[in-house]
């Protein structure tokens, strides 16, 4: 597992403090509780990388995992764990400053290759899922959805919600949208997320 050597770098209240714009990255964002730390622990092997979290609204940071050196002279790789509102009563100040910070970190950032956006496979394209599809949309960005907790659905379920959810981003944009099911309680599609994720950062 390519991921598995991620490593915490640092946390960030703003776009300025994160690590030097160079080499690759893939940003990872999801409302809180839509099992986004979970996800992240799955795909990098690493129990406790992300804080998982039952108790949704703790204090929101980007943080910034380092990856061990890929392709000689390709520069360094990292995965950036972006701040999630939308289930906790975040105040609204708070909100707007996240949404200014994301935006601005999707428009601004070079090393950015892409964004993986977990959505709970029952609860998906809420508010701030759409608002992450049309900033990625207005600035050309990739994104790839992870609709995860399918184990809490039906296998039939699950295909029906994943049909339904890339009928959505086809509709918004055919290219550089996709979506896959998944799940970090029993591993489903994590492989296929992985290869996703170094994909963009070897590209
Ligand atoms: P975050 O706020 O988006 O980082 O969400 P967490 O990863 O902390 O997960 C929120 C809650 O959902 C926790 O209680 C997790 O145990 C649970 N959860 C996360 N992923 C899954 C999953 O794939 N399946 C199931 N059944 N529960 C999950």
């Amino acid at each position: 597992n390519p991921l598995q050597g991620a490593q915490f770098i640092l946390a960030a209240h703003q776009i300025s403090q994160l690590p030097e714009d160079s080499g690759a990255e893939v940003a990872f964002a999801g409302r809180s509780n839509a099992g986004k730390s979970s996800a992240l622990n799955a795909l990098t092997g690493q129990k406790a990388l992300a804080r998982t979290s039952k108790t949704p609204g703790r204090t929101q940071q980007m943080v910034a995992f380092d990856l061990p050196a890929g392709r000689a002279a390709a520069g360094p790789r990292r995965l950036i764990d972006l701040p999630g509102y939308g289930y906790a009563k975040v105040p609204e100040a708070l909100r707007a400053h996240w949404r200014q910070e994301i935006d601005a970190y999707l428009n601004q950032r070079r090393s950015l290759r892409g964004v993986i956006l977990i959505m709970d496979i029952r609860h998906p394209l809420k508010d701030f899922d759409r608002m992450m599809l049309d900033f990625c949309e207005a600035t050309g960005l990739a994104c790839h959805v992870l609709l995860t907790k399918a184990d809490k659905l039906s296998r039939n379920q699950a295909g029906q919600a994943l049909l339904s959810m890339r009928k959505s981003l086809q509709a918004l944009r055919p290219e550089g949208f996709s979506a896959q099911v998944f799940s970090s309680s029993d591993m489903t599609g994590v492989d296929t997320a992985r290869e996703v994720v170094m994909g963009w950062l070897d590209a």
